[in-house]
């Protein structure tokens, strides 16, 4: 029998990949694929919002199920800080410069709790919309650790790993990130449809 489609609202491959992986029971495609590639703004102010707003969007213009996700970093005490800026924290989508403008932030702060969060939406195009989040907690170091990763890992020493998202391996992370917590949850919940 053929598997139903679900349209994943992100060209990022990487992406791509976990979802197929963890999301078998479905034929997982990005939305370029389906001939959908525009960049809808996220507009929204909490990480499912901006979820919904990507899913919907691919989700209406296709006309199949569509998912997308949205994540970040919050620093307790930066109130969240930066949130849904995560990707655009220092103004120019630099990483490097977004690390940068944290570690200053948090010059001489010593309650350095943080988490990743991310918030998956899964929209069909009747209507119905599911959204779940993961997250993982840990401590924004003082100077960056570790190679791998990407964004904030080399500065997020997590509290599941005892070493920071930087120096873990792929499956290390995998094992314990907001967006594996977020798909497990996800899983759990299309099993109950
Ligand atoms: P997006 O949800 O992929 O757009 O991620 C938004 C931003 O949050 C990224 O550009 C990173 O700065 C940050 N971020 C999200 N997830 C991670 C992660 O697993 N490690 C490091 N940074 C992350």
């Amino acid at each position: 029998m053929q598997k139903p489609i679900v349209v994943v609202a992100s060209n990022n491959v990487n992406k791509l990949r976990e979802f197929s992986q963890i999301l078998a029971g479905y034929e997982v495609v990005s939305q370029k694929q389906m001939g959908f590639d525009e960049d809808v703004e996220e507009t929204g102010e909490t990480f499912a919002e901006n979820a919904l707003i990507k899913a919907r969007a691919a989700a209406n213009a296709l006309g199949k199920p569509a998912l997308a996700d949205d994540s970040g970093l919050c620093v307790v005490a930066l109130n969240g800080e930066p949130g849904v800026y995560s990707a655009r924290y220092a103004g120019d989508h630099n990483d490097a410069n977004n690390r940068k403008k944290l570690l200053a932030k948090l010059k001489g702060v010593k309650e350095r709790t943080a988490y990743f969060q991310c918030a998956i939406a899964f929209v069909f195009p009747q209507g119905k919309e599911i959204v779940v989040e993961g997250r993982t907690y840990g401590k924004i170091l003082e100077e960056e650790r570790g190679e791998g990763g990407f964004g904030y890992d080399c500065l997020f020493l997590s509290d599941d790993l005892h070493k920071s998202f930087g120096e873990a391996t792929a499956e290390e992370k995998n094992g314990v990130s907001h967006r594996s917590r977020a798909l497990a949850a996800l899983l759990a919940r299309l099993k109950e449809e």
